[in-house]
């Protein structure tokens, strides 16, 4: 009989943060797209004699990072050196926090197939990222821009239990981080990557058994793909030795061939000879101090998801406005003026990213939220009709010019002056007595044809309530 196994699956996030500056120097920090090696100085070229000086901004967005993941903040902490030699560490050591991380405990609640699931977080630790290498066949290239980049270190207990569960984490993870301000979180960018835990156990028992540490996973993709390599590794090799592996290992994912990869095992375990930084005083943050900042703190994502889901928006829907911040942006500014979450939703969500999807744009490539507010309240104020309105969208996408300019140049205004009504609708009467025979003898709907006559005859200018209205009144109802 074969016995039933778990899998037990832990992570370790790097974040990359996004301040100005690099973690322990004035260095720009956004080393994006810039010559290899001009965004250096000897701090982060870890040159002897100089000296760090930890980055105020990245502390205070490391300490909102760690409240909104709820964990308590460390009323001391420190910086220490961990050793280890490679080329994308210029200074032989990187500067993190060891045994006294900034924070520690907190929990994340994340959503999967509409069920909600949550993660502990064992600590939240800042240390400096190191360089990047390229490898030209016989060649490695070294650039140090990135060295110094501040980055989290996010560390969770090992409370997740299968691939989909871990990308859901991680994806919520994600939103906090970008919604507190803390990173950008580009996955493209290498903003934020992940390092896996997993091994096996029987369903029911509590015994960790040695693991496999999964190294330099660049996004979700590659983390639910390499969990799922690793479980099956782990499974076909419990069923060959009829049991776990006898020590941990460290794997890497080779993205390309789909598979892990040995880098060492337990014998061959890197010692980092970690040490205090002599050279950064302790952290220490008062009561007040972090109270001070968690009242900073903005709605988290899933509140504010629950609130677009109130507004009577889909849950699809919520989620692109929580994910997308200057979406967000337009879709409030465009609510405040409509009161409705449902005309909101339509003209932003889908009239609005409609035409930027056919023009190939992106949110900030269209519209300003200004314009869009200026468009929403033309159609609110009678202005212009909700079917102009949407031609209207489609020139301020392509054209980029405001509402008004395309009102007044397309003449558009919807037509709510009551004597030019008045006439169109005499007009129609006079035009369509068989019409306004069956509707005396009963047919409502023969009332439509007049109104249909008239929007047609003012090249649907005409305010449609206001000839519902006069056309009534004339016939008698
Ligand atoms: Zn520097």
């Amino acid at each position: 009989m074969s016995v039933e196994l778990e899998a037990i699956i832990g992570l370790e996030v790097h974040a990359q943060m996004n301040t100005k500056t690099k973690m322990f120097c004035g260095c720009d920090n956004d080393a994006f797209g810039k010559e290899p090696n001009t965004t250096v100085c000897p701090i982060c070229m870890g040159h002897p004699g100089t000296l760090p000086v930890p980055n105020a901004e990245a502390v205070a967005k490391a300490v909102k990072a760690s409240l909104a993941i709820g964990c308590t903040v460390n009323a001391a902490s420190h910086f220490d050196r961990k050793h280890y030699f490679y080329p994308d560490l210029p200074a032989g050591y990187q500067i993190s926090q060891y045994d006294f991380p900034l924070a520690s405990k907190g929990e994340v609640t994340y959503e999967l197939g509409g069920e909600e699931k949550v993660c502990r977080i064992t600590r939240l630790h800042m240390e400096n990222d190191a360089g990047k290498l390229s490898h030209r066949g016989s060649l490695t290239l070294c650039d140090y821009n990135r060295a110094g980049t501040p980055l989290m270190e996010i560390v969770t207990e090992p409370d997740l239990r299968n691939a989909d569960e871990a990308v859901a984490f991680a994806e919520a993870l994600r939103r906090i981080l970008i919604a507190v301000g803390a990173s950008d979180a580009d996955m493209f960018k290498g903003m934020m990557r992940f390092d896996a835990s997993i091994s096996l156990r029987e369903k029911g028992t509590q015994k960790l058994n040695p693991r496999s540490e999964i190294k330099n996973l660049n996004s979700f993709k590659a983390l639910e793909r390499a969990l799922i390599y690793e479980e099956n590794r782990l499974r076909e090799l419990w069923n060959e030795q009829k049991g776990p592996p006898k020590g941990d290992i460290t794997v890497g994912w080779m993205d390309d061939e789909g598979r892990t990869r040995l880098l060492r095992d337990k014998e061959s375990a890197t010692d980092y000879r970690y040490f205090p930084e002599p050279d950064i005083p302790p952290l220490q943050f008062k009561k007040e101090e972090i109270e001070a900042i968690r009242k900073t703190l903005p709605k988290m994502p899933a509140q504010l998801k629950a609130d677009y889901r109130a507004l009577g928006l889909t849950d699809a829907e919520a989620a692109m406005l929580t994910d997308q911040t200057a979406l967000r942006k337009r879709f409030d500014a465009v609510h405040a003026v409509t009161k409705d979450g449902k005309k909101a939703s339509s003209l932003v969500l889908t009239q609005l990213m409609g035409f930027l999807k056919e023009a190939g744009k992106d949110v900030a490539q269209g519209p300003s939220t200004a314009h869009l507010v200026d468009l929403a309240s033309a159609i609110a104020s009678g202005q212009i009709s909700g079917n102009a309105a949407k031609d209207v969208l489609e020139k301020m996408v392509t054209t980029g010019k405001a509402p008004k300019d395309i009102i007044a140049a397309e003449g558009m205004q919807q037509i709510s002056d009551t004597g030019a009504i008045e006439k169109l609708v005499d007009e129609a009467i006079a035009a369509n007595p068989k019409a306004i025979e069956s509707y005396k003898a009963g047919k409502a709907a023969a009332l439509g044809a007049i109104v249909g006559f008239v929007m047609k005859q003012s090249k649907g200018q005409a305010n449609p309530k206001i000839v519902n209205d006069i056309l009534l009144r004339k016939i008698g109802s």
